[in-house]
Formats: structure tokens, C-alpha cells, sequence
């Protein structure tokens, strides 16, 4: 096809919108006929549009700046959830001392607290084994018998 040589020259320009109309409907007549040049034409787009979206076009704009906060939204989600659960140890630890050493305490809060603890093993022992079982699933990691 003698037709896609004089084609490429005009796919660039198609994609910035310089061309005359005739030649804009000769390159979509041919792009509609011609597999080859569609797929160099689409090539050309997928590598033109980042750059151009990157510049004008905010949703895009968002989606980078959320890939490059991504790591340090993981940083500060572990080290705040590492804070609450610190805090909330030393919370639960100190309230259980103070009402172990208190025979005044009430009923309900015993019953609060040791609640709490019950949960929180729960929870752990939990996570836990659903840790153990993706860690055996893991395929680099040497398979238990
Ligand atoms: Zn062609």
C-alpha cells in the first residue's frame, strides 16, 4: 500500500488537529480501510496523551500527584496506626492494673475492659492465622509439611 507512505507524515498532524479537513478525512478514510496505520496512529496517541494529559487535563493531574503521595500515605497509615495501638496497650494496660488493685471498681467496668482485652486477643490471633496462611501460600517461601 502506497497510501500509508504518505499517510504517517499526516497522522502527527491529525493528532494536534493541523490538518485541512480534505487531508482529516483522507487519513480517516484510510485509517477506517488500513489496520496498519490504525495501529501506528493509536501507538502515536497512547504516547503523545500522557504528556498532554500531565498538562491540561486536572483529573489526570490527580491521579499522579495520588501515585506519588502513595508511599507516604502507607508510611504515616502504619506509624498512626502503630501510635493507636501503642497508646491504646499502655490505655488498657494501666486502667487494668488500676482496677485489678481496686476492689471499689465496678462490675461494668471490669466487664468493659475485660472485653476489650478478650477482643483484642481475638482480633490478633486472627490476624494471625491469616497472616500464617498467605505466608504458607506464599510460593517463594519454602512450603510447610
Ligand atoms: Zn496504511
Amino acid at each position: 500500500m502506497n497510501d500509508c507512505e504518505s499517510m504517517k507524515p499526516l497522522l502527527m498532524g491529525m493528532m494536534d488537529g493541523e490538518l485541512t479537513p480534505e487531508q482529516a478525512s483522507a487519513v480517516t478514510r484510510h485509517l477506517d480501510r488500513c489496520e496498519a496505520c490504525r495501529r501506528e496512529f493509536e501507538e502515536l496517541r497512547a504516547a503523545c496523551d500522557p504528556l498532554r494529559e500531565l498538562v491540561f487535563r486536572e483529573p489526570d493531574r490527580e491521579r499522579l500527584a495520588r501515585l506519588w503521595r502513595t508511599p507516604f500515605s502507607r508510611f504515616t497509615y502504619h506509624a498512626g496506626l502503630l501510635l493507636v495501638l501503642v497508646g491504646w496497650l499502655v490505655l488498657v494496660g494501666y486502667a487494668a492494673v488500676a482496677i485489678a488493685g481496686d476492689n471499689k471498681a465496678e462490675l461494668p467496668v471490669k466487664l468493659a475492659l475485660a472485653g476489650i482485652v478478650v477482643g483484642f486477643v481475638i482480633l490478633f490471633a486472627n490476624v494471625l492465622v491469616q497472616r500464617l496462611a498467605t505466608w504458607r501460600q506464599d510460593p517463594y517461601k519454602e512450603v510447610e509439611r
